[in-house]
């Protein structure tokens, strides 16, 4: 098997980068480990930035996106019951936030990708990338039939992740230099079927912040900033959403729950 570029996973990265070469005619192949039901059923993102937004757009992906995204054209901080909104698109030349799940992007990148000819191979494992300092390098993978296979590239594109095999098949120090900052934090979050929320940060205590953010027109999410390897606690008590309705509202605004 042989490719001009060979790329390891379909997430955001991967079939963008599919697409973008696919204009530019560039061929590619894509190796996923996780099956197409899988992947388009997986929650993870909930907010675009506008230069995503208008990426899709300019390869093709986002007539669905503009008809279902649910634009927000800032936040609100609130401290100690009072709210600060801070106007993003004021301040940013018009430039706003759009709500669309990342399994929404997911299933419009497949779909075109697969319409517009592109070769994904799902339930396929890349065990190793090979030769990467050379001209050929390549990647072996194995599909869920226990089949085993090569695939050889111009280029080889490590789309799976900081924990996926690519990053690792690149020698450390000759010619990967890795820079990381690890936050002392982690985010602990609960997916809600409520009605549209403000897009707020808000800091419910003293001690702790949280976030409740629209995940699309009839979904919410609720999240709150944790030390790592710490326990939710009693924060879901005290912040109330709509699954929490005996507590005092301190998310809400006019017009909102
Ligand atoms: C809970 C949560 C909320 C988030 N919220 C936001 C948000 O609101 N806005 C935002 O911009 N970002 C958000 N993010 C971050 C966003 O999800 C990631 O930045 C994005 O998924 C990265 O895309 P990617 O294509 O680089 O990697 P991934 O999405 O991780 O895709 C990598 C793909 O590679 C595949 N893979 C891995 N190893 C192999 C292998 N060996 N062989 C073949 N395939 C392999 C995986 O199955 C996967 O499909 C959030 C993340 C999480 C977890």
């Amino acid at each position: 098997m042989q490719t001009q570029v060979g790329i390891i996973g379909a997430g955001p990265a991967g079939l963008l980068l599919s697409q973008m070469l696919h204009l530019r005619g560039i061929e590619s192949v894509i190796i996923e480990s996780r099956s197409r039901d899988a992947i388009e059923a997986t929650i993870r993102a909930g907010v675009l930035e506008q230069s995503t937004v208008d990426l899709m757009v300019e390869i093709g992906a986002g007539e669905r996106l503009k008809r279902e995204g649910f634009v927000h054209h800032g936040i609100e901080l609130r401290f100690g019951g009072r709210g600060h909104r801070i106007n993003l698109h004021d301040l940013a030349n018009g430039r706003t936030i759009t709500v669309y799940a990342q399994h929404e992007v997911l299933k419009d990148l497949i779909a075109l990708r697969l319409r517009t000819g592109g070769v994904i191979h799902f339930e396929a494992k890349a065990d190793a990338v090979e030769d990467v300092t050379t001209e050929s390098p390549q990647i072996r993978f194995m599909t869920n039939d226990g089949q085993k296979h090569v695939l050889r590239c111009d280029f080889v594109a490590g789309c799976d992740g900081s924990y996926g095999v690519s990053r690792s098949a690149v020698p450390e120090h000759e010619v990967r230099h890795d820079y990381f900052r690890i936050y002392p934090f982690g985010w602990f979050g609960i997916l809600a079927k409520s009605p549209p929320s403000s897009f707020n940060a808000t800091p419910t205590t003293r001690s702790t912040t949280g976030l409740t953010s629209a995940f699309g027109k009839n979904c919410r999410r609720g999240s709150k900033a944790m030390a790592s390897g710490s326990r939710p606690g009693p924060f879901f008590r005290k912040v109330s959403f709509r699954y929490a309705p005996s507590s005092a509202n301190r998310c809400s605004m006019a017009g909102y729950s």
